[in-house]
């Protein structure tokens, strides 16, 4: 297979990434499950942007503290200041978000914000967002989307990435020539037991770096979600987003008393809650939803509430038990400002990659907004270049035998991963002695 720019990924990151590149590039996007099948029509909460000048401060201010000023400063700054111009696409394309009564657009609070700067759509926010995408791609002539279709390797050619080793619906194996590879493949939940994830999104990609001695970055920075629903035995943990404790629910410990600040960052409260349940001795402590008005939950968390409601919790009569669990990933292939990755002709977007934005913990609803932003700037980086560099001048021979073991490559890449957490996490400990 030829195309001009090949993507691996249908989240946000992946089909915005897409949208913004010219018409007349053809462009393959593939995705390892079905198109809908990704962490982004999962986000809950919403997705920040910068009210006016006012807010600049304090929301850089957020987000640096929530990242316990390990941030990338420059990709911060870059972030806050394309908000605007990314949600004036996503207005474009469809997207609704809620409203106030004069029509203006309505900002809701999570945890380590100072102000109201989330836009939402009720509790769907990356549905609303990803689906109007997904329409979007769906109509455009130059984009051609494939399901079921699972990057297993890229290619590279004196050092610099020409196409990509793709396992297609039917299971066989093919190769793609493309001017520019873009890696959306997202986070890394699916290795871990307890996750928000989709179980599929296994860091495939992140491995595909490491095999091929790409950089990748701050690999031990795995963010865990103080509050998902308690279930035993469940796969996906449901997430109870921070913006219900952000319109003011509350947690108990065992004997139903505060323990505290819930909208401490989400890395020191998943530490209080840890700590509490070892005092307690109990597997969960409870979320507190009656604070909240009827109404309120109602309109801003049907979603929330019928999944409760599903589970056996009625949350206007009643406290749900919650727990901690993985949830995002600050870490990963390491990346430019133009989300250029260490080998020419290889970008990587949203949770797969690691500009150091997010810093050691993710401030609540930066991602959707970071995906977005760094995508569209890896579209107009492969723009500007593609003018002098956009040879297809075949791919050198690929052992396809390599990758005919779907299991033990789908093992060997998860063990990749975790060995490289693993070993980044225990070289910080040496340099922080
Ligand atoms: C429950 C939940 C709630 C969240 N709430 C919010 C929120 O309110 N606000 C916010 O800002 N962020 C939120 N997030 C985080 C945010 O949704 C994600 O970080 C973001 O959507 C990631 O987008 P992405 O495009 O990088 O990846 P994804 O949307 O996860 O897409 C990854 C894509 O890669 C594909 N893929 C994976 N491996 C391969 C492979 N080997 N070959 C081919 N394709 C592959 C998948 O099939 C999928 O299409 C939430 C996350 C979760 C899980």
């Amino acid at each position: 297979m030829k195309t001009d720019i090949f993507i691996a990924g249908s989240g946000c990151s992946g089909l915005y990434c897409a949208l913004k590149l010219p018409a007349d590039k053809q462009i393959l996007v593939i995705s390892k499950s079905d198109l809908e099948s990704n962490d982004s029509y999962l986000a809950q909460g919403g997705m920040c942007m910068l009210r006016d000048e006012d807010d600049y401060d304090a929301y850089f201010e957020d987000t640096l503290k929530a990242g316990h000023y390990e941030n990338d400063r420059k990709s911060v700054e870059i972030m806050i200041r394309s908000s605007h111009d990314v949600v004036d696409d996503l207005l474009e394309y469809g997207v609704d978000f809620e409203r106030e009564e004069d029509g203006s657009l309505a900002f809701t609070k999570e945890g380590a914000h100072s102000a109201k700067r989330v836009l939402y759509y009720e509790d769907i926010t990356g549905k609303e967002i990803t689906s109007k995408l997904l329409a979007e791609a769906k109509r455009r002539e130059n984009i051609t989307l494939m399901e079921y279709t699972t990057v297993v390797d890229i290619i590279e050619k004196d050092g610099r990435c020409v196409g990509a080793v793709i396992r297609t619906k039917d299971g066989g194996l093919e190769t793609v020539e493309a001017e520019d590879v873009v890696l959306a493949c997202g986070g890394i939940g699916g290795l871990y037991e307890h996750s928000t994830n989709y179980r599929h999104l296994t860091g495939d990609a992140i491995a595909i770096a490491i095999k091929h001695g790409i950089e990748c970055k701050d690999m031990d920075y795995v963010q865990i979600h103080p509050t998902t629903l308690y279930a035993e035995g469940e796969g996906r943990s449901f997430l109870i987003s921070e913006s219900v404790r952000g319109e003011g629910a509350h947690l108990y410990n065992k004997d139903m008393e505060r323990f505290a600040d819930e909208l401490m960052p989400r890395d020191r409260l998943t530490n209080a809650i840890h700590e509490q349940m070892e005092e307690d001795g109990t597997d969960y402590v409870w979320e507190d939803m009656r604070t909240i008005p009827e109404e309120e939950i109602k309109s801003h968390f049907p979603n929330i509430a019928a999944k409760c409601m599903e589970m056996g919790y009625d949350v206007t009569k009643e406290c749900i038990p919650v727990v901690p669990a993985q949830h995002y990933f600050m870490g990963g292939i390491k990346v430019d400002h133009e989300s250029r990755t260490s080998m020419d002709g290889l970008y990587a977007i949203g949770e797969t990659a690691c500009n150091g934005v997010h810093g050691k913990n993710r401030l609540a609803s930066n991602s959707l907004l970071e995906s977005l932003v760094f995508a569209g700037r890896a579209a107009r980086d492969i723009m500007e270049k593609s003018e002098n560099d956009n040879d297809l001048s075949g791919l050198p021979e690929v052992d396809m035998t390599a990758y005919e073991d779907a299991q033990a490559l789908s093992e060997e890449y998860s063990r990749l991963v975790l060995d490289e957490i693993k070993r980044q996490a225990e070289e910080r400990k040496k340099n922080v002695r």
